[in-house]
C-alpha cells in the first residue's frame, strides 16, 4: 500500500469516526430541572419530536406529551405554574390550535401546575379519581387548587379518547407506586407512551405514604411493558429523557437486583448506615442514580436508601 493511499485511509477513518460522535451529538439530553423553587427566567424549554404525531416540551417540572392534529391539541402534564407562560409558546411553536385537553398522570404541582390557566383557555382536564381528590384536600397539605385547576373527567377504569386519529388508551396504573393516583396514557397510532412519574429513567420515585413500595412500582412497569410498550414504542417519562422498552427492562432488572440485596441485607440484621456504606446499587449508579441523571432537587438517592431500608424491615 503506497504512503498516500495509507493516508487517505486513515484521513477517511477520521471522517467516519467524527461522522458517528456527530450523529451521537444530534440527541442532546432533554432538560431535567427537578426544583424546589422554580424561577422561570432560568430555564428554557425544549421541544422534540418523540414519534409518530407526539412531541415533547422539556424544561423545568415534568415533560409534557404533545399531539397536534386537525382537531387541536391535547397534552400530558403542564408542568409548574411558574413555567406556563414559557410552556404555552413552546407549545404555540407546535400548533395555533387550541389546547382542548389536558391529561394529568398524577397530582404533583410539577404536572397539574399549567392546570387553571389552560382550562381558563378551554380546555378540559383529565386524571384518576385519587388524583382529583387529592387536588381536592389540596396538595402539599394544607394548599388549596383553585376550582379552575380540577379535572373535570375523572375514571377509576381504563378509557378511551379519540383525537387527532389516535385512539388514546388512558389506564390507572395497577398497584400504587408513586402515588395513588397513577395512569398511563398510550397513543396507539403513533406507539409513544407517557408514563408519568411511574418511570423518570432513573431509581423509581416510590411513595410509601400512599401505599406505595418498590415490588409495586416493578408490578407497574411489568403491567406497561406487558401491554403497551414493543420493540418500537417510544416512553416519555414524567422526569428524564425519552426511553425504549430496553431501558425500562434494564431499570427494572437493576431495580430488582436492588430490592433483593435490601432485603437480604436487612435479613443479615445491617443498619441503614452499613448499607449506605456497602452501597448495593454500586454498579447502577452511573446509570440510574437520581443525581447522575437530571438536576433533581425534591429526591436524593440518600432518601431512596431510607425508603428502599424501611420497606426491607417492614417485610414489603
Ligand atoms: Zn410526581
Amino acid at each position: 500500500m503506497t504512503r498516500i493511499r495509507k493516508m487517505a485511509l486513515a484521513l477517511l477513518g477520521v471522517a467516519l469516526f467524527s461522522g458517528i460522535s456527530l450523529l451521537s451529538q444530534t440527541e442532546t439530553p432533554l432538560p431535567d430541572f427537578r426544583v424546589r423553587r422554580v424561577d422561570p427566567a432560568k430555564y428554557n424549554e425544549v421541544v422534540r419530536k418523540v414519534q409518530g404525531q407526539i412531541m415533547v416540551v422539556a424544561g423545568a417540572g415534568s415533560q409534557v406529551s404533545v399531539l397536534a392534529g386537525p382537531d387541536g391539541v391535547l397534552i400530558v402534564d403542564d408542568q409548574y405554574k411558574e413555567m406556563n407562560p414559557k410552556l404555552l409558546a413552546a407549545i404555540k411553536s407546535i400548533s395555533d390550535k387550541p389546547i382542548r385537553y389536558v391529561i394529568n398522570t398524577h397530582l404533583h404541582p410539577d404536572h397539574v401546575g399549567g392546570n387553571e390557566a389552560i382550562a381558563k383557555l378551554g380546555a378540559a382536564i383529565l386524571a384518576s379519581d385519587n388524583a382529583r381528590m387529592g387536588l381536592v384536600r389540596g396538595f402539599p397539605p394544607g394548599t388549596t387548587t383553585p376550582a379552575a385547576a380540577l379535572p373535570v373527567v375523572t375514571f377509576t377504569e381504563p378509557i378511551n379518547l379519540q383525537f387527532d386519529g389516535e385512539d388514546i388508551e388512558i389506564v390507572p396504573s395497577p398497584k400504587p407506586s408513586h402515588t395513588d393516583g397513577d395512569i398511563f396514557i398510550y397513543f396507539k397510532k403513533s406507539d409513544v407512551l407517557a408514563m408519568g412519574d411511574v418511570y423518570t429513567t432513573d431509581y423509581p420515585a416510590i411513595n410509601p405514604a400512599n401505599g406505595g413500595t418498590s415490588q409495586n412500582v416493578i408490578d407497574d412497569w411489568n403491567y406497561a411493558l406487558d401491554h403497551f410498550i414493543g420493540p418500537k414504542t417510544k416512553i416519555v417519562p414524567g422526569h428524564g429523557q425519552i426511553s425504549t422498552r430496553a431501558d425500562l427492562i434494564a431499570l427494572r432488572n437493576a431495580t430488582s437486583t436492588i430490592r433483593e440485596r435490601f432485603r437480604k441485607m436487612v435479613k443479615d440484621g445491617m443498619t441503614l448506615e452499613q448499607v449506605k456504606a456497602a452501597r448495593p446499587t454500586r454498579e447502577f449508579d452511573q446509570r440510574f442514580a437520581l443525581e447522575n441523571v437530571g438536576h433533581n432537587e425534591i429526591v436524593s438517592t440518600d432518601a431512596w436508601y431510607g425508603t428502599m431500608y424501611n420497606e426491607a424491615k417492614n417485610g414489603q
